[in-house]
Parts: C-alpha cells; sequence; structure tokens
C-alpha cells in the first residue's frame, strides 16, 4: 500500500491568509536561478509590479555578467554567485552602492533564512534547487516554486516540513499554478481528476521510428514554450510531464489513480480539475510564464501584470488528443513514480538529468534518455519512506549508473 502523503500546504483553505509583507507593504522577494528562463521573467514582473515586489536578493550559479547586469538594474541588497571559481572573477567595483557579494550555497541558504526575505522564487534548475528550496521553508518562507525537481525528489517530506514550519508552496509551474487556481472552486473531496495538459512539443506528429536520430537543436525547438535547455529536452521526451505527475502527486496530496495527462498542442488550457458532479475546471492563458510567476507572488490576491493577455476576438481552436505512448514511453515513467512515491521520483529525476546531459553533448540518442531512465528506476534499491540521505545517496547511484550506461 502506498505511503499516506502528508497534508498538502496548498490546499485552499490553509492559504489564503495574505503573507505579512515588508516594509511599505514592498514584499522584498528573493530570485534564486535569477539569470535563467523563470529568472528573468520574475524580474520583468517585478519591474512593472509598480512596487509591490522588490528584487531584495538574485542568486545564480556562473553567469555573472548577466547577474551583474541584473543587480544594477534592481539595486538588490544581495548577489549571491554560489560557484565559488565564478564569484573569483567578480573585480572589487563591479556591485553597485547598496549591493553585497555573497559567495556559495551556504552563504545562499543563510541568507534566505533571515528576516531581510519575504518571499522566495526556487528557480535553481535541476536537483541543485532542493537544499535552498529547503532552507527558504524550514524557515518558514512562502516559496514560490519553479524548481519541480524539489518534489519529485522529495515530495512528502518537502511538504511534510512546509506544514511543520507554517511555511507555504506555491507552484510557478504553469500547470500546478492552473491546477492550483481551479482547486480553489472545490472541496478537496470533491476532486475526481487533474488533468495536466502538454503541449507535446516538437515531435507530437513525427514518427516513432525516426525518433533516435532527433539532434539536440531539434530538440530544442519548442512550438511554443521558451525555456531553458533541460526543461526544453524534457518536453520533447515528455518527461517534463512525468516530472509534473509526480510535483502533482504531492503538491495537491492527490492519490496516483486522480492523475491523467492529455497532449493540448495549442498550450493555451494550462491544466484541469474534474469534479465529483461532472464540472472541468480549467485555466487559460497564453503560453507566459509571467502569469503563473505573478500568481504564486500575488496569491491570494491577484493584480494587473506584463503577461500576454488572450485575444478571443481572434478565435481560438482548442485541440485535446491521449499521449501517444509509443513516441512518448517517459509519461508511463511519470505515472510509475508517482505510484510508488518513496525513491522512485528522486532516481527518476537524478538518471533523467544525466541523461538529458549525455544528448546534449551527443553521447547520448534522444530515445536513449527514456530507456536508460526505465532501466535504472526498474533496478534501483527502492525505499518507500526514504530520509534525505537514502535521497541523495540514489541520487548519486542513479547519476552514475548513467554514466556507465552510456560508456557501455
Ligand atoms: P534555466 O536553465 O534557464 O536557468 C537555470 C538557473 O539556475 C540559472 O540562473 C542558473 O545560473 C541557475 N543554476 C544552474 N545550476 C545551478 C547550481 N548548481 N546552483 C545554483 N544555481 C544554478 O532554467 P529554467 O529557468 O528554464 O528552469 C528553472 C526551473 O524552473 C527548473 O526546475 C524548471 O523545471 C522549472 N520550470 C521552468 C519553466 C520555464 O518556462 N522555463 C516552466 C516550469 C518550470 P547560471 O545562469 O549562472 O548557470
Ligand atoms: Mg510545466
Amino acid at each position: 500500500m502506498a505511503p499516506t502523503p502528508p497534508p498538502s500546504p496548498v490546499q485552499p483553505a490553509p492559504c489564503d491568509a495574505p503573507r505579512p509583507a515588508g516594509a511599505g507593504g514592498t514584499l522584498a522577494v528573493a530570485v534564486l536561478g535569477s539569470t535563467g528562463s523563470i529568472g528573468t521573467s520574475t524580474l520583468d514582473v517585478i519591474a512593472a509590479s509598480g512596487g509591490r515586489y522588490r528584487a531584495a536578493l538574485l542568486a545564480a550559479h556562473t553567469s555573472v555578467a548577466a547577474l551583474l547586469e541584473q543587480a544594477r538594474l534592481h539595486r538588490p541588497e544581495w548577489v549571491v554567485i554560489t560557484d565559488p571559481g565564478a564569484a573569483a572573477t567578480v573585480g572589487a567595483t563591479a556591485l553597485p552602492a547598496g549591493t553585497r557579494l555573497a559567495v556559495g550555497p551556504d552563504a545562499l541558504d543563510e541568507l534566505l533564512r533571515g528576516p531581510g526575505i519575504d518571499r522566495v522564487v526556487s528557480a535553481i534548475v535541476g536537483a541543485a534547487g532542493l537544499r535552498s528550496t529547503w532552507a527558504a521553508l524550514d524557515a518558514g518562507k512562502t516559496v514560490a516554486l519553479a524548481n519541480k525537481e524539489t518534489l519529485v525528489m522529495a515530495g512528502p517530506l518537502v511538504t511534510r516540513l512546509a506544514a511543520e514550519r507554517g511555511a507555504a508552496l506555491v507552484p510557478v509551474d504553469s500547470e500546478h499554478s492552473a491546477i492550483h487556481q481551479a482547486l480553489r472552486s472545490g472541496g478537496s473531496d470533491e476532486v475526481v481528476r487533474v488533468i495536466l495538459t502538454a503541449s507535446g512539443g516538437p515531435f507530437r506528429t513525427r514518427a516513432a521510428e525516426t525518433l533516435a536520430a532527433v539532434t539536440p537543436e531539434e530538440a530544442l525547438r519548442h512550438p511554443t514554450w521558451s525555456m531553458g535547455p533541460k526543461i526544453t529536452v524534457d518536453s520533447a521526451t515528455m518527461m517534463n510531464k512525468a516530472l509534473e505527475l509526480v510535483e502533482a502527486r504531492w503538491l495537491f496530496d492527490l492519490a496516483p489513480e486522480q492523475l491523467d495527462v492529455v497532449v493540448h498542442p495549442q498550450s493555451i488550457v494550462h491544466s484541469m480539475v474534474e469534479f465529483v458532479d461532472g464540472s472541468v475546471v480549467a485555466q487559460l492563458g497564453p503560453p507566459d510564464m509571467r502569469l503563473p510567476i505573478q500568481y504564486a507572488l500575488s496569491y491570494p490576491r491577484r493584480h494587473d501584470g506584463p503577461a500576454r493577455r488572450l485575444d478571443l476576438a481572434q478565435g481560438l481552436r482548442l485541440e485535446f488528443e491521449p499521449p501517444d505512448p509509443r513516441r512518448f514511453p517517459a509519461v508511463r515513467l511519470g505515472h510509475e513514480a508517482a505510484r510508488r512515491g518513496g525513491t522512485a521520483g528522486a532516481v527518476l529525476n537524478a538518471a533523467n538529468e544525466v541523461a538529458v546531459g549525455a544528448f546534449l553533448a551527443g553521447s547520448l540518442r534522444f530515445t536513449d534518455i527514456a530507456e536508460v531512465c526505465a532501466r535504472i528506476l526498474d533496478r534501483h534499491e527502492f525505499r518507500a519512506a526514504p530520509s534525505l540521505d537514502d535521497i541523495r545517496r540514489l541520487d548519486s547511484w542513479a547519476r552514475e549508473e548513467v554514466v556507465q550506461w552510456s560508456r557501455s
């Protein structure tokens, strides 16, 4: 039997009280991964907020020039460079007046725990995002979560931590933002099914037999969303949807049987919730991450913002179709990891991260990504209720297994 998940911190009722804002009603926001796709969209939202939000801390790993440019524009109190080698290249006069530099993940965690931060946007890519998300939740902060890997790896531990510390997790991922919004129209005991939409990526109609020959350039050409390279490849394999199934399970405290995926090429309906009376409640908007990012900052309220608007006068075609299991074997892995829980998500995530890196480096075929993930998921030493240490150990093990597999 699956372990009983802890209560989700994102159910509508417990989150409905707005968090206190800092001085002058302005929320001091820490943007982790500020140089990435979500990070730069977050800074757009902050810049257009008319003083509702300010960037108090910006963190990146190695993109020093881009980070310093952001610091000049946004004047945060802190910039954090997590890679010490990259930080060593920052000259003494590079920072604007009033901005200080901190170096390394320990320094980042300490700043996130401090009183100067009201809200944390967790947008580091990959497993590296877990520790800072954990530090922020441990300090009772509200986290706008883009880093889905945090919940895929350690969902039950993370949601339990948030509940114990009175912290809140508000999703940034567009599907989960849509589900979060749709869930506000009914009680959690009235939910029958949660349907995640997927664009189907660039290979939705490409013949399955030709997918082994897909190049990184082809996989990086997403038809509807503009995103960082890792998640763009995940969208092409539909591993992104696999990870999102696991994310949804823990975030909304759902049974695995309640989770479904439908392909929707226009990326306008961002996901849906079916209730007991047969009503299906959906959230719609153009594919523009600035809307879910802003909702995660403004929740439980809404305000005007920079995201594109739907123009219904132009006409709107919405299509839906089931995902093709031959083209997209990764989706099954997501259902499996959501059903098994325990260490399955962490192992799937780690194997996929390394496999995507190897594919982008030209040492693994596109179709090998799902295949190697399936094998490693099958072979791993499963634990139903792992500790963070178990998760870290299996994460390293799965990474090494992919390296061995790509060499063989
Ligand atoms: P990008 O690759 O565009 O950006 C990644 C960011 O993380 C950069 O700022 C990068 O810094 C930083 N980073 C990378 N490695 C580390 C590390 N080891 N330690 C600290 N920081 C690091 O990614 P995206 O913005 O596309 O995605 C970010 C997260 O949001 C992912 O988890 C993704 O799944 C999720 N997400 C993204 C969506 C999108 O539309 N892009 C949609 C939904 C979810 P540097 O530039 O210095 O390398
Ligand atoms: Mg998504």
